[in-house]
């Protein structure tokens, strides 16, 4: 890209807030937006331009990057009079990062289409510490040539960018990864659970995993305190993991595909958030599944 493009970064939360700190380290020109304006104080500090609507910071962008929670939220940013889509003209960029439903995604890849604006679908793999340290995956969809126009800024914010194929391949690449995911903390959770159950220390499953080489998975190691500190602050929040099993078992359906181990794995998490836990991290599992272990 021979003119580094002038990024606006919409959603500064857990991820995005990381992940626009290091757009502006490789030297990019930032403008941010975010719905709550106290965590855009940072940016401001670090001479950010801060648009007090998602329309001005299109104004003042020729690629917007999002990163927030769901569809509602893009709806929410993208929309209606002060919306990034009133200021977008042809030739602008609009790469979303955030997790959303392919369904989503494909009506807004038509949507810019329609108005010449270019769409890459680039959900991420890894969690708040990847974003910190910009060692992110990039699951790319889009037109090849416009991911590989833009993989200096998406290498910004991670170690690899994974091309999945045309939008929404990077989404559903996305759900795939997640389902993986979700399971294994599942079975993180319950298998301490069962060992409280049977008054073993859950210290020993970390170990006896850690001593083997097939099993010495690095993401067991990033939810090893949190279950047995029993603290659970959130890295990836629970309610974001449930709306994606949410898509996983929407996308299954549509081709009459049963995914057993995932509805299991959604009714847990469904039952943590009525609980009170989606706002802690999806580790929480263990919390709702525990919590009757102590009464
Ligand atoms: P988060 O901390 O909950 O941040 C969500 C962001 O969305 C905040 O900036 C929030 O603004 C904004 N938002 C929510 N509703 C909005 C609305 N109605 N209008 C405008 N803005 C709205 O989430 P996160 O963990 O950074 O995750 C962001 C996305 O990345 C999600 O789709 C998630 O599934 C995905 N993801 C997360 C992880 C992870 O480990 N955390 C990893 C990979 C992918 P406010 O500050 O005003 O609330």
């Amino acid at each position: 890209m021979s003119i580094p493009p002038r990024i606006g970064f919409i959603g500064l939360g857990i991820m995005g807030s990381a992940m626009a700190r290091n757009l502006l380290k490789a030297g990019y020109q930032v403008c941010v937006y975010n719905r709550t304006r106290q965590r855009t104080t940072q940016f401001a500090d670090a001479g950010c331009e801060v648009a007090h609507t998602p329309r001005a910071l299109a104004k003042a962008s020729d690629t917007v990057i999002t990163m927030v929670s769901d569809p509602a939220a893009m709806d929410a940013v993208l929309e209606g009079p002060e919306g990034v889509l009133q200021a977008f003209a042809g030739g602008n960029t609009l790469i979303n990062m955030s997790t959303l439903s392919p369904a989503y995604t494909a009506a807004l890849a038509r949507k810019c289409y329609v108005a010449g604006v270019t769409f890459l679908d680039c959900p991420v793999s890894g969690s708040k510490p990847a974003a910190e340290s910009a060692q992110l995956v990039i699951l790319a969809g889009g037109d090849k040539a416009a991911v590989e126009k833009y993989t200096p800024v998406l290498r910004a914010m991670g170690k690899a960018v994974v091309y999945a194929g045309p939008a929404p391949a990077g989404t559903a690449l996305k759900l795939c990864v997640n389902l993986i995911v979700a399971q294994l903390t599942t079975a993180l959770a319950e298998a301490a659970a069962l060992a409280q159950a049977q008054a073993l220390d859950p210290a020993l499953i970390f170990e006896a995993l850690a001593q083997n080489p097939a099993l010495n998975c690095a993401y067991f190691g990033l939810k090893k305190d949190n279950i047995l500190n029993k603290d659970y602050p959130p890295a990836f929040p629970l309610k974001h993991m449930l709306k994606d099993a949410r898509f996983m078992l929407a996308e299954a359906a549509a081709s009459r595909l049963h995914l057993p181990v995932t509805a299991a794995a959604e009714a847990l998490m469904a039952e943590a958030a009525a609980a009170g836990y989606g706002d802690k991290d999806l580790s929480a599992i263990h919390l709702a599944l525990t919590a009757p272990l102590r009464g």
